[in-house]
């Protein structure tokens, strides 16, 4: 394969390889205490305090090969700051919600959210391998009851069923790819057996933060439920190491459509070349970018939110630098529940009944007259 010549192996010299590539071992082993974080990083003193005040607020714990992926020689590391709490979380700051999407006025049972006529979210599981900082769903993440009681996972369910609007079911949480093989290939079972279902998305952070959980004998049994499409959530060019290249590698050679959501991040990835370089790096690998979205207003998320001005001028910087193919659409979901809306940097530099007229991403100028 080489379009992975060139990408980092990430095994460090003091773990068997057949361990670090299983995933249940990297998720035995999650890192959740600052003891536990000192093979990877050095804490700060100050985000050590985080570590003791920012428990309650939402949990902490990484997979170790994620953790792996941090510079520990550079404090403002990208992966650091998705995983590292900071004191900032506790500033309530300009704007913080604990359900930022509306999520529970769209829910007709506890673990489906139907906000869109033709699709679902299925939480079907609150629990993560890795805690990001940023969540938009803290109210419902991280909560410890790793699976679906059956009375809620048969409402669910029986609503889905009963709904024949619904078009798409997407598995969500927490991270569906969490679950044993078993339990996650009865799930798609059990949804493939209602007639008016006709896509299943599967939306995961898992190729980011624990490739490994995508096993040949996994992908050949997930193959069975196509249309499968496969929804993950690269932030940043570090996060493509040579085993979630060699994961996505697969998934697609497997059948799987897989589309790429990242969210813009303050000292993360505000940035046009930051956004260029992981799109182009996921096209390679044959993975759509398909959103940006604007950072939700999610409790103790204000330091990494960008204003919408500051991310209309990175669209714009990215605009005629890539393909539409490379090009993630910046959107934003309106706070409280009203839905996803498109953000679209502005040419317009005049607009009359009889034309309308632009200057496009380079400067040249035109009209077009109206017929
Ligand atoms: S993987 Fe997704 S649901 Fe889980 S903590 Fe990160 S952003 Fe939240």
């Amino acid at each position: 394969m080489s379009r992975l010549k060139n990408l980092i192996k990430t095994c460090p010299e003091n773990i068997l390889a057949s361990d670090w590539m299983n995933w249940h071992w990297q998720l035995r082993h999650r890192l959740h205490q600052p003891d536990d974080f000192k093979p990877y990083l050095d804490l700060t003193a100050e985000e050590l305090g985080a570590f003791k005040n920012t428990q309650k607020l939402f949990k902490i714990q990484t997979t170790p090969y994620y953790a792996s992926l941090v510079n520990r020689k550079d404090p403002k590391d990208p992966i650091r700051k998705i995983l590292v709490p900071h004191t900032k979380e506790l500033s309530s700051g300009a704007q913080s919600m604990s359900d930022p999407l509306g999520e529970r006025r769209h829910s007709p049972c506890r673990r489906v959210v139907h906000r869109y006529p033709d699709r679902v979210l299925f939480l079907i599981t609150d629990t993560c391998s890795v805690y990001c900082r940023y969540c938009l769903r803290k109210y419902f993440t991280g909560n410890d009851e790793a699976f679906i009681s059956p009375k809620e996972y048969q409402e669910a369910l029986n609503y889905i069923n009963q709904t024949t609007s619904i078009k798409e079911v997407i598995l969500s949480g927490g991270d569906p790819m969490t679950l044993g093989d078993a339990r996650l290939i009865q799930i798609l079972t059990d949804i493939r057996n209602i007639d008016h279902v006709e896509i299943i998305r599967i939306a995961t952070r898992m190729p980011v933060v624990c490739p490994m959980r995508f096993t040949p004998e996994l992908l050949n049994k997930l193959r069975l439920f196509h249309p499968l499409f496969i929804m993950t959530h690269f932030n940043h060019p570090q996060e493509i190491s040579f085993e979630s290249a060699q994961t996505l590698e697969l998934l697609v050679d497997h059948g799987f459509p897989v589309f790429n959501q990242m969210v813009l991040l303050r000292g993360i990835n505000n940035d046009a070349l930051v956004v260029q370089e992981l799109s182009r790096k996921l096209l390679a690998l044959r993975v759509k970018p398909y959103y940006m979205f604007q950072c939700d207003p999610s409790e103790g998320t204000d330091h990494f939110r960008t204003s919408i001005t500051e991310s209309l001028q990175i669209q714009k910087e990215l605009w005629g630098k890539m393909s539409g193919l490379a090009m993630p659409n910046l959107s934003l979901d309106i706070p409280g529940g009203g839905g996803k809306i498109g953000l679209v940097p502005d040419f317009c530099t005049h607009k009359s009944k009889e034309k309308w007229s632009f200057k496009g991403w380079d400067g040249i100028e035109g009209d077009y007259i109206n017929p």
